[in-house]
Order: C-alpha cells, then structure tokens, then sequence
C-alpha cells in the first residue's frame, strides 16, 4: 500500500516568550486534526520548544491540499488560543491571511515522504527549534557520507552505493541533484555554509525515497525576517536504510549550528526528550528524535529516540559548548554575520550611527594629531 507521511510544523505561540506551546493550544491542534473524519489514518501531535508538529499518515500523496488545509486549519486554531491566553507570538508562522493551495511558502515547514510501506516500516522524525534547515547538513553528511561515523557505509549494500542528494539554494530556490561517490567534493562544498545550502531530499540510486526535510527560510517568504526556520526532517530507517541507531548517533556530537537567542547567535545542537520546551539559558538550540513504526499506516510510537541515560552525557557536552561560545559575548563567531541577524534593524541603527562618525583618514591630520599629542610643551 503508497502511504505518505506528512510533517508539518508552525510556532503559533509561546508561553511568555519563545519556550513552548500551552496546554490550551495544544488541544486546540488536536481537535482540528481530531475532527477531520478519515482524511488521516493516523497522526500525531507534539512540540519541540515553541514549534508544533502534527505528524500524519494518508493516502493522498505529498502536497496534497486536503493534508496542508488541516494542518493550516489546525495552527488557526491554536492561534485562537494563543490570542486569547495573550502567548507570545500569536501566529507568528502564519504569514498569510487565508491558505491557498499549499502551506509552503506560507510559513509553516513541511516534510513529506510517499512510498510503498514495507511490512515493518520504520521512520524517524527529527524536530529541531532555534536554529534552521542547514543545522541537519552536518548529521546527515555523517550518516550518509562518512564512514567513521556510520559504519553501514560499509557493511550495508545498498548505503554502500552511495545515495542522491537534493540540496537546495534557499536564496534563490533552486535545487542540485549530487549524486554519491562521484560529486562527494561538491556535496562538502555545498554543506560547507548551512546557512545558504541546505539537504531538502535524499534517495536511493534507485529513486527510493529515505528523507525529507523542510527548507523553507521564513525571511524569504516574508520580505523581511520573522523568526527562525525551525526545521523538520523525516527519514526512513532499517533495511535498504540507515539504522534507527546510525540516525540517531549523528547527532552525539553537539555541532554549532545558527539560531538560538534573538536569531542571532552560534551555539551547539542539544538533543532533548521529547516535547521539551526551549531552554532560558540563552535558547540553545535542541533537537528532538520521534521514532515511529507503522504499519498500515498507524504508527506505534514514538519511542522517545534522546531519552536513554547516555544522551544526558551529550546534553552535558552540548551545555559546556554552549557555554563556552557564550563566554565570548556578542564578539563573532558567538554572534552571526550581519547578513544573517535576525534583529538586523537594530545593528544597522548603530552601524549608521558608526558610518556618520567615519572620517577619511588625511595622513596629515593625522600626523598634527600626533604631534599635539606627543610633543613636549618645552
Ligand atoms: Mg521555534
């Protein structure tokens, strides 16, 4: 049977700033999805910091309007909430009126897979928050590239091959095909700046499809900046595919990835239980691991992927790099280039305040300077 599994995920509000949904607005999500009659065969509902993924299971394929108007109408919904309980950023990732089609390009992250489902179908969804799409470059490139880190390159037959990536532009939207082992230079190349070239699929040399991640940037939709991309991404395990476990030990070294506090910051990707909320020590940004089976489609699970007594090491690594980037203060790489500032309003204020300060420099006012300065009165 051609299942697809739709991920689709909004900030809609938080609890007094950018920490996590309400118990309200939760519910509220629930019920829209709950009330869709047997659109679904099944969902699931939870939040990572302040964004809320509906996980669902359909026979509709990927970018079905049906699927993406529930969803829609489901973030409306605890919008509502979020309005009445007065939650910071009340619909902050709805950025148009009334859905229309598709809810790319409308603010909320999509991933989707279609695919015959095997007799013993195995997907995980990753969920990040304060950061953006590229933060998964650098655990996918280890999963599927580097054989010290996943030795299924090696043994398994069909990772062994090498598997296609689609890496996408976000500036301009445009996607490249790379195909392993010929264009490996290229892909590093490309993963080398997250913030410019992100992974949006992967598959087989065969076509089969393994991973989908969501690679909408919101200031590109919006003009102007409206918070981070908080990205999804959904990736099939077991067989012809990573291990449920070579996916999830990608993420034990806490990388730096962008996002974190304001927008505008460098600290490491901290994997966390699931619906965790954001931490106030400065948003490090977190990743959570839902890790579904299915089987016509309803899902056992998830089974909480960072909740076993080893990930609290990583927790701890990801704490002490956090704290040592912090210790450096706004000085870059703490902080982001100006170009990726999510407050960049207020950083052009004081650079334009710095520039009418700026004098050309006369070599011999300078040297006048110098001798008012120095000189001996005598
Ligand atoms: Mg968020």
């Amino acid at each position: 049977m051609k299942i697809t599994v739709s991920v689709i995920k909004a900030d809609v509000g938080g609890i007094g700033g950018h920490t996590k949904p309400s118990d309200g607005l939760i519910e509220a999500v629930r019920h829209t999805v709950k009330s869709s009659g047997d659109l679904l065969l099944d969902y699931y509902i939870g939040y990572c910091g302040d964004d809320v993924h509906i996980v669902m299971s359909h026979t509709k394929g990927t970018d079905d309007e049906e699927i993406h108007k529930l969803a829609w109408d489901a973030f409306e919904a605890g919008t509502q909430v979020a309005k009445e309980e007065g939650l910071y950023g009340a619909g902050q990732d709805l950025l148009k009126d009334s859905f229309s089609g598709n809810v790319k390009g409308m603010g909320p992250g999509v991933a989707e897979l279609e695919f015959e489902e095997r007799p013993n179908e195995a997907f995980t969804v990753f969920a990040a928050d304060k950061t953006e799409p590229g933060a998964f470059n650098y655990p996918m490139y280890r999963l599927f590239v580097d054989a010290l880190s996943n030795t299924g390159l090696i043994v398994n037959k069909s990772l062994a091959k090498g598997v296609d990536f689609h890496v996408m532009d976000v500036e301009d939207g445009t996607i490249a095909k790379l195909s392993l082992w010929e264009d490996k230079p290229t892909l590093e190349a490309a993963l080398m700046y997250p913030s410019r070239y992100v992974i949006s699929s992967i598959n087989t040399k065969d076509g089969e499809p393994i991973l989908s991640a969501s690679t909408d940037r919101l200031h590109n939709i919006a003009g102007t900046y409206v918070g981070k991309d908080d990205p999804v991404c959904l990736i099939r395990t077991q067989k012809l595919f990573p291990a449920t476990e070579e996916a999830g030990s990608v993420f034990n070294n806490p990388h730096y990835v962008a996002g974190n506090t304001r927008g505008s910051h460098n600290m490491p990707l901290m994997p966390v239980k699931l619906n965790s909320a954001a931490t106030i020590n400065f948003c490090i940004p977190i990743v959570e691991s839902l890790v579904f089976s299915m089987h016509n489609g309803k899902f056992t699970g998830p089974f909480d992927g960072f909740s076993t007594a080893d990930w609290d090491y990583v927790r701890e690594i990801a704490t002490k790099k956090a704290l040592a980037i912090r210790s450096q203060g706004f000085i870059h790489p703490a902080t982001l280039v100006p170009d990726e500032l999510e407050y960049a309003d207020g950083y052009n204020d004081r650079m334009n305040i710095l520039k009418s300060k700026m004098k050309p420099m006369d070599s011999k006012t300078v040297t006048n300077d110098r001798k008012e300065n120095y000189e001996d009165p005598d």
